[in-house]
């Protein structure tokens, strides 16, 4: 590694300089990174090539990390991948003239569909030579088959698809086909590929002064790129300008926006008031009450505001007239703008003369038209995601604040929690059944807590979420669950531990009078750093028969012939199911408790038994649909072990595997 690290180039020869990057490139890194799973060696072969990108194409590395990344855009932009199996096939087969009967046979037999492409392709003769394929084609060709909509959608994509496969040499249509299924599969975690971008860019800048980077150096220039992009996650914004300035000067060219989302800060769960008068001994804590609806991060610049044109970059894409800006954003920086046009209507109402700009994190809840009572938030997902229009609005929705991140051009980020609440109460009025501050009470006696926590389920809410309020420990860490957000929820205290969010990979015909639907499925939580979903439990209660009818409507469209090699399941054949998805639906569940299984695979490395089990849910029991989350944002392979570790310590093992159906 030390070579390789050390070594000056990468071994994919020089392009001409200010050209496009060859694709080729990009799959030979991809190639040596697949040859790997040690974290160093990635992280080097990532950097170098990304050396030779700044050295050569440097118009081009925000192209080449978003196809790192197996992105298009920013996540706020909402253009995804994860074209369905069916379509690729088709594809395929109309590229490389293979027919459906032959690639469905070849599928049984391999299993991924990017080998499948890569041999289809490769045995095809190549009588006329084609161009070879640069990165901005294939950023191009993905970006449309991405963005296509309307009519005719679907031959459109086979079309566009097929273009790019026939122009694939070598490993190209491997990785290409990987990339349209949504996951290259290469180990190759967003982190990474961060710090290797802030190693590309010192060492190259500092090359150019005939100069070698020390460690020093290179720790600082990550640190610097890790800060900026929490709190203005966009490459498109902060690549160019790190180009352009020198990347140890992003802070003066680079800070917070409104437009462009963060990741919210997450919380961790404490099961009783006494763990969290544990964790929080001696330091001055503040309780919430935890509002059970959808997070809302509220995105905001006047069209008055002074420093607007500091602001242009984001305000020139994105909606709302008079160059100012209204946006909202979900937990994972999805554009809500469209499903709450109710809330953008009355949000002007809200600000106070002297607030300009702003980014709020908020909660909306559902509330009672008439009475003005919170309401659960069920009730809230059945209004419509997209495209709603304020007259077609049945569900009122009333937004409780509990932070402030940006005010007036500045970032609040760093300041406590008790100076971020006094300046929302300075930049906001609270407007009955339409906007209030989330109530909160600085309280630490375990009586007082207790009392409150009640006080909050019987308003409906969910339960408390308990804060740092001053000092270093209470800045708002954006994209961390942290230890300074704790959260306690009613079913906590039930006796129930937290919820997980788990993705349905699988299915089981039912048996009896459920025979037309399916009886029971198979979940999975998400291991970020092997992009794999890895099993945890079948599941089979919780449903009404009119759930499981409606359940059977969702996700027949979703059947594929055989496990995609990125899920993590046993091979034993009585653990399999009837039928496979595509990963696509996420739910909340809870349990029992947790227990370890060689049935299951969730966090096998995460909690490192000998014999290779992985954790699994004794008693699951679905809670509800979780709508707002996309597959790669269910509960993590490492939550997951932190939840068998955290009650293994209490005493909670040693249980035999219970599946429930
Ligand atoms: P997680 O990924 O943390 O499990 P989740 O979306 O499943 O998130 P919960 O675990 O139930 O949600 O709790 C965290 C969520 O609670 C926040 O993301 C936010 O939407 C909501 N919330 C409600 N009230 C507050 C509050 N006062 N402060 C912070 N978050 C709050």
């Amino acid at each position: 590694v030390k070579e390789l690290i050390q070594s000056k180039k990468h071994p994919y020869p020089d392009w001409p300089e200010g050209g496009s990057v060859p694709y080729a490139a990009l799959c030979k890194t991809f190639e040596l990174i697949d040859g790997t799973r040690k974290r160093l060696e990635i992280a080097a072969h990532t950097s170098k090539f990304l050396q030779q990108v700044i050295r050569l194409s440097p118009h081009e590395l925000v192209t080449v990390v978003h196809l790192m990344l197996n992105k298009l855009a920013a996540d706020y932009k909402g253009i995804e991948l994860g074209i369905g199996e069916s379509l690729i096939m088709k594809a395929i087969s109309e590229s490389t003239g293979r027919n459906m009967e032959k690639l469905k046979a070849m599928q049984a037999q391999i299993g991924d569909l990017g080998m499948i492409a890569y041999q289809s392709r490769n045995a095809q003769p190549t009588l006329i030579k084609m161009q070879p394929l640069t990165v901005e084609k294939i950023f191009k060709g993905l970006y449309r088959v991405a963005t296509t909509k309307g009519d005719g959608t679907m031959a459109l994509k086979v079309a566009e698809i097929k273009k790019l496969l026939a122009a694939c040499q070598g490993e190209e249509a491997k990785f290409l086909v990987r990339g349209l299924e949504g996951k290259l599969r290469l180990g190759l975690a967003e982190q990474t590929v961060l710090l290797a971008v802030a190693q590309a860019a010192i060492t190259r800048e500092m090359e150019t002064q005939g100069k070698t980077p020390k460690a020093t150096d290179l720790v600082a220039a990550e640190n610097m790129l890790k800060e900026v992009f929490s709190g203005l996650p966009s490459y498109e914004v902060i690549i160019p300008k790190m180009i352009e300035h020198g990347i140890m000067n992003l802070k003066d060219h680079c800070t917070m926006q409104p437009g462009v989302p963060l990741k919210p800060m997450l919380a961790k769960p404490a099961k009783s008031i006494g763990e969290v008068l544990d964790r929080f001994d001696n330091l001055e804590f503040t309780c919430e009450f935890k509002y059970d609806g959808e997070r809302a991060q509220i995105h905001y610049v006047s069209s008055q505001a002074p420093d607007k044109e500091k602001l242009a970059v984001v305000t020139k894409d994105t909606k709302k007239g008079g160059g100012g800006l209204t946006a909202i954003f979900s937990r994972n920086s999805e554009d809500l703008s469209t499903k709450y046009p109710d809330i953008l209507a009355v949000l002007n109402s809200w600000v106070s003369e002297t607030t300009t700009s702003f980014i709020l994190d908020c909660e909306t809840t559902a509330v009672d038209k008439d009475t003005g009572k919170l309401l659960p938030f069920q009730t809230l997902m059945t209004r419509k995601r997209k495209d709603v229009a304020i007259e077609d609005v049945k569900i009122k929705v009333c937004v409780y604040a509990f932070d402030l991140l940006f005010l007036n051009g500045e970032a609040l980020v760093h300041k406590s929690l008790t100076e971020r609440r006094e300046a929302m109460r300075i930049a906001f009025k609270e407007v009955e059944g339409e906007f209030g501050f989330a109530r909160h009470a600085n309280i630490d006696q375990v009586e007082e807590i207790q009392s409150f926590l009640e006080e909050s389920v019987k308003g409906q809410c969910e339960g408390l979420m308990v804060k740092m309020l001053n000092g270093e420990a209470s800045h708002y860490t954006p994209s961390k669950r942290s230890q300074n957000w704790l959260k306690i929820k009613k079913d906590y205290l039930a006796g129930a531990g937290d919820s997980l969010d788990l993705v349905v990979l699988g299915a089981y015909h039912g048996k009896g009078k459920r025979t037309s639907v399916y009886g029971a499925f198979l979940l999975a939580c998400y291991n970020p750093s092997t992009e794999q979903y890895e099993t945890i439990c079948n599941i089979g209660t919780g449903f009404s028969d009119e759930v499981l009818a409606a359940l059977h409507k969702q996700l027949e469209p979703l059947i594929i012939p055989k496990p995609k090699p990125f899920y993590a399941h046993s091979t034993v054949a009585k653990d399999q199911p009837d039928v496979w998805f595509e990963p696509r639906v996420v739910w909340e569940v809870l349990c029992a408790d947790l227990t370890l299984s060689p049935r299951y695979k969730a966090a096998a490395d995460n909690v490192a038994d000998p014999t290779g089990k992985g954790v699994s849910l004794r008693f699951p029991r679905y809670i509800r649909e979780r709508e707002d989350k996309k597959p790669d944002a269910a509960t993590t392979a490492r939550q997951v072990a932190e939840m068998y570790r955290s009650q293994e310590s209490v005493g909670g093992k040693g249980k035999g595997v219970d599946d429930d159906w």
